[in-house]
């Protein structure tokens, strides 16, 4: 079976179109993003074991000399399609689980909608919600450095909330650092544990700036003291003057628009979970996700991550393979011209 990625660009209700209901297209989609095998070797006879759709299994059906008994035996070796993956112990069906993401993956998530489409229990909905946040919060936790020499990188600070009681529960504030490329949009947002006061920043920040932005970027800033050093750790630095303007008026090239606006977006997500600490990474990551990724690539993204994050058996010791074409643009499985691609494995 060859592994290939074709058609990703689905919308929401695409998607539904596409897979509900349709078990062998959900289970083609997934091994097509690696999160089920496409083949797994038996571990003692070395050899391709083949796939029972009927038991969900794959067995070995090769036969064994027993040299004793002067005879052979077959060796049925058998192991779950879903073992060690993403769907590992779920008694979803395909489609559910594919259904379930793509629900998961839209701007108005709601437990109530999926539980009545999709026949789950409450219990169900939960735990598979949480499990769909262990991805895009393993995503939040291994961001990607951005910047590099001669790139430019707006970076700011941001908190949302008072500490203060509602409803008798605390809610606190929300503490967040990022930093955004002007020119392609790549960004970095971290949740920041403690709260930034005005004297003990720059030991927090710092930190922070080397892991996320690579070094020779250009580092626009606003003016605040924690800022001060950026340019003896191997950056450029702009620093935009006036605290109440977000383009300097004396140089209208260093500005922080970006961040700004990347701040509004941030600000619209969070009103949906308030501010309650507990929740707010979770939410967080997802609509983080949600922004980097787009509607357009945003489920093939997805499984991608689920299947880095639970290899099946027979991807253990190799590389994911499918990679994101640059311009986003997946090969249209209509079009002749489009070359297939070739099975998996090899390195990316
Ligand atoms: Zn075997
Ligand atoms: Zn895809």
């Amino acid at each position: 079976m060859a592994r290939q990625c074709v058609g990703c660009e689905n919308n929401y209700l695409d998607f539904i179109a596409k897979y509900h209901r349709d078990n062998d297209a959900s289970l083609l989609f997934l091994r097509n993003h690696s999160v089920l095998p496409v083949e797994v070797q038996c571990p003692h006879c070395k050899t391709q074991c083949h796939y029972s759709k009927d038991r969900h299994q794959w067995i070995c059906s090769a036969w064994k000399s027993v040299p004793k008994a002067k005879r052979s035996k077959q060796c049925n070796f058998t192991v779950s399609d879903y073992k060690g993956t993403f769907l590992s112990g779920t008694r979803f069906e395909p489609y559910q689980i594919v259904l379930f993401v793509n629900h998961w993956l839209s701007k108005h998530w709601d437990h109530q909608t999926v539980i009545e489409w999709l026949h789950i229990s409450e219990r169900t909905c939960v735990e598979w919600h949480g499990f769909c946040s262990e991805i895009t919060e393993h995503c939040l936790d291994n961001q990607e450095p951005i910047g590099g020499p001669g790139i430019i990188v707006e970076i700011d600070e941001t908190h949302f909330g008072n500490p203060n009681y509602e409803r008798g529960r605390l809610l606190s504030q929300i503490w967040l650092f990022g930093g955004i490329e002007r020119e392609s949009k790549k960004l970095f947002l971290v949740p920041l544990v403690e709260p930034l006061s005005r004297n003990c920043n720059a030991e927090t920040l710092i930190p922070l700036i080397k892991k996320y932005i690579l070094p020779g970027s250009i580092i626009v800033s606003d003016g605040w003291t924690a800022y001060q050093t950026i340019s003896e750790h191997g950056y450029e630095h702009q620093i935009r003057n006036h605290a109440e303007y977000f383009v300097d008026p004396e140089n209208p090239d260093i500005h922080t628009q970006n961040i700004e606006r990347l701040w509004r977006d941030v600000k619209k997500w969070s009103k949906e979970v308030g501010n309650r600490q507990e929740f707010y990474k979770q939410h967080l990551a997802r609509h983080l996700f949600l922004h980097k990724y787009k509607t357009e690539i945003v489920h093939h993204q997805f499984f991608i991550e689920a299947a880095k994050l639970y290899p099946p058996l027979s991807d253990k010791e190799r590389q994911i393979s499918i990679v994101i074409p640059a311009n986003n643009n997946l090969e249209d499985p209509n079009d002749p011209s489009d070359p297939q691609p070739g099975p998996s494995g090899g390195n990316a």
